[in-house]
């Protein structure tokens, strides 16, 4: 998943941000920024 720095536009595939016009940054979803394993219970 790639996303734009500017507006949080998401992708699937790398490229420009077709509202900015800035390469899209991607975005690790294994990325640990989770504390709690716990997901919200609804
Ligand atoms: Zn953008």
């Amino acid at each position: 998943m790639y996303t734009c720095p500017e507006c949080g536009y998401a992708a699937e595939e790398n490229g420009k941000c077709p509202a900015c016009d800035v390469t899209m940054v991607r975005s690790d979803e294994g990325e640990a920024e989770k504390q709690n394993g716990e997901e919200e219970n609804l």
